[in-house]
């Protein structure tokens, strides 16, 4: 019997970074890895050397003390091609039971068909050992491929059954930020498919991914508990050593760069730290570590430092973006931010989150979606009479509290534009009638509008339709309210925070003693306005807000109705993710994050009941040129004018009105 230390010895010699043989993934690759044409844009033999970064990733998996490596990194660095060599590794060099996971089984077939298949078909030495094989499991959540001495395991992330299986010694868990944070009922499918694994001492686990929801990014997470290390580039001109960044702490951009109006970038440098300016051709050669470019951890010291004298417990991270990418340009990389900054600038901020995370590789802020209070308060203009000249349709949202209604008016006009009017709040007991006869007047009050009729009188405008909120605590007042009223359209309406389809449904339910109630989707219709909240061009899809005075004629701070109007947050459901569809609406709920939100769920409530009107815009325009004269010299016809605001000369302010000031002013008090 040998001796502990000759024992220890022995294992040690086992353990050897380098394996039996001489070889690491990354020289597996560079020998026996072929590139198949329809998966790479550069076929034939791979190369290390064309991604120097990716020499870490795929030679860390070799060191015998890291069983857990996490990449967290943005799309177009060979992340996918790193996890097929490793996987091809351990096929043809190290044959052992593997797992390659991705969010689903049909994109796992998918990977299979487009990125496996191909890899063996293309790589002689994996050819001549692999064969198909049926899939054990009857309800085809699994598809495999054996070997001499293992098997590859493809299984997707929502199926509890493929990832519940026999031991594992490697696992490939890709896209990691897109798993179903339950599945089947069984919990967490990464976890389920590491437990597989602890059966093996020199087990491997790489999880990857691209980011998705801070605060929710599984890959964030994972990276936070690993040993982090960042790629490192030495600056061609003063030779300092820094990583590649989009924004300085100062929040500068990095890049800099000039743009036509098309959005195409005409030119483009990186700034160094130090202030140089890095010409994109610069790049490649900065990757190379012959040029001093290495990954070091945040107390600067390089990874073999750390893994030569295991400095680490284990887990290993890896971070990088797009800047990085031997194959995408920064010009490239900034006009995508273009096009999306664009979009987002007018209320579409899908692309710009897309751009977070496949292209910085962050995680997108949710907080970014939530207007800003400031920013709204700030921009409340002057209208030059109660309805200003866009504003085609008047609507009213109200919300009903046990000693009050508060009530908004909302213009709507071409193209998403709209206005609000008016909010006011009716004070009173909501059980007794005076409130409700307050109430009555007010909807049925007529606003002066901006535009002129054809004798050269004001054009008067009354409030088309009404939401009334019934499914607080005075559901019945509400009912007999609005059967009392059925012929102004205004509708005793209850929100369905789940499974709404539609702003408001089309079809109202009949209640007992006669009354209609419409069903109405809150989430859909905040999803809507909170981007329609974020443009901040006036035009298409942008709110106006009046500035508010008393009655002297100062201008009252209206910060509480901004405050209420951003009250909530969209955040992530924990159950029933749907990993096609990440960001869609119904993986949110809107949360209070203040306790009043009224200006909020009325701003929703007048929302749908202009959705109930199903208006044609133009439609609406056009009938209004008949009989309207236009104003000064600004057209406002059939199209949308460039610039439709004229310089303020109506003293009138808020018209005769008046009501906003004085009882949003008693709403403060
Ligand atoms: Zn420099």
């Amino acid at each position: 019997m040998a001796s502990p230390r000759a024992y220890k010895l022995f294992q040690e010699a086992c353990n050897a970074v380098i394996p039996a043989g001489g070889m690491t993934v990354s020289e597996w690759s560079d020998k026996k890895r072929v590139l198949s044409a329809e998966a790479s844009a550069e076929p034939g033999q791979w190369r290390t050397r064309r991604v120097p970064y990716a020499r870490a990733w795929m030679d860390t998996v070799n060191d015998p003390y890291v069983h857990t490596e996490v990449l967290k990194t943005s799309s177009q660095v060979a992340k996918s091609e790193t996890i097929n060599n490793t996987c091809g590794y351990f096929i043809e060099f190290d044959p052992c039971p593997i797992m390659l996971i991705q969010p689903t089984i049909d994109r796992m077939k998918e990977y299979s068909k487009k990125r496996i298949a191909p890899m063996i078909r293309d790589t002689p030495a994996l050819a001549a050992v692999v064969s198909d094989e049926k899939s054990r499991d009857g309800d085809n959540t699994t598809l495999g491929k054996s070997f001499v001495g293992g098997h590859l395991k493809m299984v997707g992330a929502n199926a509890a059954s493929g990832l519940a299986s026999d031991p594992i010694r490697v696992v490939l868990a890709d896209e990691v930020d897109r798993y179903p944070r339950d599945v089947d009922g069984e919990g967490d499918p990464l976890s389920l498919a590491i437990v597989r694994t602890t059966t093996f001492s020199n087990r491997k686990i790489v999880i990857t991914s691209t980011p998705t929801i801070k605060g929710a990014s599984r890959i964030e997470t994972e990276f936070e508990h690993s040993h982090q290390f960042k790629y490192y580039v030495r600056c061609p001109q003063c030779d300092a050593l820094q990583t590649f960044k989009w924004k300085d702490d100062q929040g500068q951009y990095r890049l800099v760069w000039e743009e036509n109006e098309s959005g195409k970038v005409t030119s483009i440098h990186y700034v160094c730290e130090n202030g140089c300016a890095i010409e994109p051709h610069q790049k490649l050669r900065m990757l190379d570590p012959d040029n001093g470019a290495d990954w070091y951890d945040k107390n600067g010291d390089t990874l073999s430092d750390v893994l030569d004298n295991r400095k680490h417990s284990g887990v290993i991270g890896f971070e990088i973006w797009a800047a990085y990418s031997p194959w995408l340009g920064w010009n490239e990389l900034a006009e995508r931010f273009i096009k999306a900054s664009r979009e987002a600038k007018a209320g579409n901020p899908e692309t710009l989150k897309t751009f977070v995370n496949t292209m910085l590789g962050e995680s997108w802020d949710t907080k970014n979606e939530r207007p800003d209070i400031e920013g709204l308060e700030s921009r409340a203009e002057d209208y030059e009479a109660d309805v200003p000249l866009g504003a085609l349709l008047l609507t009213a949202g109200v919300d009903t509290q046990p000693n009050r209604l508060e009530c908004s008016i909302w213009g709507w006009g071409l193209e998403g534009e709209c206005w609000l009017i008016y909010h006011e709040i009716l004070w009173g007991d909501t059980s007794k009638q005076q409130v409700w006869s307050e109430l009555e007047e007010l909807l049925t009050e007529e606003f002066k509008c901006e535009r002129t009729t054809a004798t050269g009188e004001r054009l008067v405008r009354t409030i088309d339709a009404a939401c009334i909120d019934a499914g607080g605590h005075n559901a019945e007042d509400v009912k007999n309210f609005t059967k009392a009223h059925r012929g102004n359209k205004w509708l005793a309406i209850f929100g369905r925070a789940t499974g709404a389809k539609e702003a408001i449904t089309t079809k109202p339910t009949r209640m007992q003693g006669g009354a209609l109630l419409w069903a109405v989707g809150p989430n859909i219709i905040k999803d809507k306005l909170f981007a329609t909240l974020k443009v901040t061009d006036p035009g298409p899809g942008y709110v106006h807000f009046p500035k508010v005075y008393d009655e002297d004629g100062k201008e009252v701070e209206n910060t509480e109705y901004f405050k209420q109007l951003t009250a909530e947050k969209r955040s992530r459901k924990q159950k029933k993710f749907d990993p096609k569809d990440p960001f869609g609406h119904s993986q949110y709920l809107y949360k209070k994050i203040r306790e009043r939100n009224e200006a909020l769920d009325c701003m929703v409530y007048a929302y749908a009941a202009k959705e109930h009107l199903r208006p044609n815009f133009p439609e609406l325009l056009r009938k209004e040129n008949l009989h309207c004269v236009k104003q000064s010299d600004t057209v406002y016809g059939d199209v949308v004018p460039e610039k439709k605001y004229r310089p303020r000369d109506y003293a009138g302010k808020m018209g005769g009105t008046g009501g906003f000031v004085s009882s949003w002013s008693k709403g403060r008090n």
